[in-house]
């Protein structure tokens, strides 16, 4: 424990219907009582998540699926969703509760329009594809809460420097596009576009289940890694962290308040526009997580 508090940046990525329905009003409460206030990034447009992780069953990720033990963890809702017939529109039916949380002081953000289709195919999307996914997530955002977004955080980590270019005409105050170690400007094309507040943390499914780390040890392990004097930002789901392991994060946030560890919007991280280094972002791997992300450049530090 120490006097200097530890801040943390919370992202709390809300990938589908089930997890905008019960998850969001569940962490709300659980965040309200604490009086702890995050960023909440939604997927606005059609949930075809089910379609996703199905689609995603290979050897690696049925492997990863029983290890994470997936049906128990996202439950068959969310894992059927958008397999027979397709998706809802998540930010039309459920716009009162997306609203909720900004209406309890949470910073706002935008993470897709279709989180599914973001994540297989959104580096592959034609130009007008790729501007139509992100035009459609924007007006949704806007159409909700009746103000631009001002931050947003890819899918998935899926992101390329072609999406980072396209993203600028938002001209929000800063995107969460990638995984890496600090606050950075991506340079493109010569160009410093805005900042990125990478994800340092491992999420839950991608710790849990291997080198000993199971429920008993989880909140342990994490918070080990949340170290002073850098960058923190946790990544937790509205589908995990919200649904299926809320008395798991419950005992997280009661561990972390008595370590004197703060969790923060993301936003209140952002430092001064002239202390923030330029950057690069590159294409890499993540421990416990199958594909390839979006990664800030190694700054050899
Ligand atoms: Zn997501």
């Amino acid at each position: 424990m120490t006097d200097v508090p530890l801040y943390v940046g919370l992202r709390i990525d809300v990938d589908t219907f089930s997890g905008t329905r019960k998850g969001v009003p569940q962490l709300c409460e659980t965040l309200g009582e604490r009086g702890i206030k995050g960023t909440f990034f939604f997927s606005l447009g059609p949930d075809n998540m089910g379609r996703h992780l199905w689609r995603l069953i290979r050897p690696v990720f049925l492997w990863k699926m029983l290890r994470s033990n997936a049906p128990g963890l996202y439950g068959w809702d969310i894992l059927l969703r958008g397999t027979m017939w397709p998706g809802m529109l998540i930010g039309k039916r459920l716009a009162s509760v997306v609203r909720q949380a900004a209406e309890q002081g949470h910073e706002v953000g935008l993470h897709a329009w279709d989180h599914h289709a973001w994540q297989l195919r959104s580096n592959s999307m034609s130009d007008a594809t790729l501007e139509k996914h992100l035009a459609l997530g924007v007006n949704a955002f806007r159409d909700i809460f009746g103000f631009n977004p001002t931050c947003s955080a890819a899918a998935g980590w899926v992101c390329s420097e072609r999406t980072l270019l396209r993203k600028e005409k938002y001209a929000m105050q800063y995107h969460s596009d990638c995984r890496g170690e600090s606050v950075f400007r991506p340079v493109v094309e010569g160009m410093p576009l805005t900042p990125q507040i990478p994800a340092t943390l491992p999420t839950y499914d991608e710790i849990v289940g291997q080198n000993g780390v199971s429920d008993k040890n989880y909140n342990d392990t994490l918070l080990a890694m949340i170290k002073p004097g850098r960058l923190n930002v946790l990544t937790i789901h509205a589908e995990v962290e919200g649904q299926s392991k809320t008395i798991l994060f419950d005992k997280f946030l009661d561990e972390a308040a008595r370590r004197n560890i703060r969790l923060v919007p993301m936003g209140e991280l952002l430092p001064k526009p002239e202390d923030i280094p330029e950057g690069k972002i590159t294409q890499g791997s993540v421990a416990g997580r199958e594909g390839v992300f979006c990664m800030q450049e190694s700054t050899g530090q």
